[in-house]
């Protein structure tokens, strides 16, 4: 099997579709990249929240930032914002932001800040983020180039305008060919060493598309990897019960309100609610479970949280249910499944679209030149991203297993011990008497580095209690807390805010690297 790869077929024109699209185009000159897409299948339409790896990407691909600002509605995001998730009180609250605790790595910061610093919550301390998200900053001032970061930032970003602004792009740029119809069908090799391999797909309109690689980017059917391979989902309901969502967008109070520098998200009796702000509206939405809670009252909950952030008193969010899982394998003969058709779990730490640049990025550069190294790609390929969705999960776990709500079913049965990975289990029980490390995490291309582990438990209070270690260096733990106040004393003056950050991009754009 030595034929070379010259086309790659996207399936699907969602997020997934058009990134990894953009960065396969972008990377390999030459090859044929088509995308197509049916008419009547509308992309999800959500999926606001980024991280900073987007910045590359879109780098990667060649667009201006500033047109992406405008073009697709997108603000800053620096990380999270976790309300109420430790006991349910008012005031309870803890962030992750998206720089590392001030010398992580250098010094025990979180031996220090729970023997001497308790009262502040450790975020707070360790990092200058989440005093810049208080205050409503942008990461940046209008003199930063575009791309680069004063503090560390994603995006928030309207999913439907971004699906136009990278189909742009791919298609007058990046030489990628468009196709809107409908696969009505899988088109199988049928003999010789390519049996079993895909060869084409039927098309409702225009015959059938040939390709040497298909990327099914068809959201959560899974046409090819799902329904023409029949690759199983592995189910996660068991570890993370949510299996629903109710998004609704909202117009701002007054024109000129502040734009939030994070996602918040609020712990509610049966999941939690995602708030994100941009530049003209906020994007809502609740994830819940459905064993826990009727549609209705989530609505009902929803509506509650819309009033009291000044919102409308009426509003019709759009219902989505999803199956919490990953397939069995991503990659199968010459196709491999990217976004949704992958596996999809709620959207907590907005780990989604990271996953699909992560794929395409690997795809990119790993990129097979023969049919017969495609399954020596896929096999690497298949290990690395189970990995990758099995840290996705235990991470998304913590958030839960470390809360002492006890209000409803929902909260007490995610500390039940069934339904807590064995990994996760072992690690709580290491992290009794030390914090996280690197050598928790010891992959080059981690997806959740020690650090956001050590922001998640610490900002949920888990305490640990081992003995003092010669290497704790608590003077070098206060110095960079020290530090840290020092640049959050420094930053808060000289960063503009969120909203005035993004007026000036829209009027003027940010400097070109
Ligand atoms: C409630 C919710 C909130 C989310 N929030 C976030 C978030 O904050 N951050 C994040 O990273 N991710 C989030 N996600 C995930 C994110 O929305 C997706 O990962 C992302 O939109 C990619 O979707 P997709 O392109 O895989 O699928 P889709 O957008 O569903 O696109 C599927 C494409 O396949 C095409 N297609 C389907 N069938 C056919 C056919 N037979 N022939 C031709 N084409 C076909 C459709 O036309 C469509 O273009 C969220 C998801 C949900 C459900």
């Amino acid at each position: 099997m030595s034929n070379t790869i010259e086309h790659i077929v996207v399936v699907g024109g969602g997020s997934a579709g058009w990134l990894a699209a953009a960065v396969i185009a972008a990377e390999h000159r030459h090859l044929r990249v088509t995308l197509v897409e049916s008419p009547g299948v509308p992309p999800i339409g959500v999926g606001e929240g980024t991280w900073p790896s987007m910045r590359d990407t879109l780098h990667r691909i060649g667009v201006s930032e500033s047109d992406f600002f405008r073009e697709c509605d997108a603000a800053f995001k620096q990380g999270s914002r976790f309300d109420r998730w430790v006991d349910g009180s008012d005031g309870d609250y803890y962030f992750h932001p998206f720089v590392l605790p001030q010398g992580y790595g250098d010094a025990n910061l979180a031996a220090a800040w729970q023997a001497r610093h308790r009262e502040v919550p450790f975020a707070d301390l360790a990092s200058f983020q989440p005093h810049l998200c208080v205050q409503g900053r942008a990461p940046k001032q209008a003199r930063t180039p575009e791309f680069a970061a004063v503090a560390n930032y994603g995006y928030h970003l309207d999913a439907g305008k971004f699906g136009v602004f990278l189909r742009t792009h791919c298609v007058d740029k990046l030489g990628v060919r468009h196709v809107l119809d409908h696969v009505d069908a899988v088109v199988p090799h049928e003999d010789g060493e390519r049996r079993g391999d895909i060869a084409g797909l039927r098309l409702r309109e225009s015959g059938t598309l040939t390709g040497d690689l298909f990327i099914d980017c068809t959201g959560m059917q899974s046409l090819l990897l799902g329904g023409h391979y029949g690759v199983p989902l592995l189910h996660q309901k068991h570890v993370l019960f949510n299996d629903r969502a109710l998004a609704v967008q909202v117009p701002y109070a007054t024109p000129d309100a502040p734009i939030a520098s994070q996602t918040t998200s609020t712990a509610q009796s049966a999941g939690w609610i995602w708030d994100i702000g941009l530049p003209t509206r906020r994007g809502i939405g609740y994830v819940y479970s459905s064993a826990h809670v009727g549609d209705e009252e989530a609505a009902r909950q929803l509506g509650d949280y819309v009033v009291a952030g000044g919102g409308p008193a009426s509003i019709s969010p759009r219902r989505i249910a999803f199956e919490p899982g990953y397939r069995e394998r991503f990659w199968q003969r010459n196709c491999v499944a990217i976004g949704l058709s992958a596996g999809f779990i709620e959207p907590l730490e907005a780990s989604a679209l990271a996953l699909v640049e992560m794929s395409a990025a690997w795809l990119a550069d790993d990129m097979p030149a023969t049919r017969a190294q495609m399954d020596v790609v896929a096999a690497r390929f298949n290990e690395a991203f189970t990995y990758r969705w099995e840290r996705v999960i235990e991470f998304l776990k913590l958030h839960y297993v470390l809360s002492t709500r006890s209000d409803s079913s929902y909260w007490i049965e995610h500390r039940q011990a069934g339904s807590i990975p064995a990994r996760l289990q072992e690690l709580l029980e290491l992290w009794r008497t030390r914090p996280p490390s690197r050598r928790d995490f010891p992959r080059i291309e981690e997806v959740f580095p020690s650090a956001s582990y050590q922001y998640i438990l610490y900002g949920m209070q888990f305490a640990f209690d081992g003995a003092p270690r010669a290497s704790d260096l608590p003077q070098e733990a206060d110095r960079h807390f020290r530090e840290a106040a020092r640049l959050t004393a420094q930053m808060l003056p000289a960063l503009p805010s969120n909203r005035a950050l993004l007026e000036h991009i829209r009027m003027h754009g940010l400097p070109r690297i």
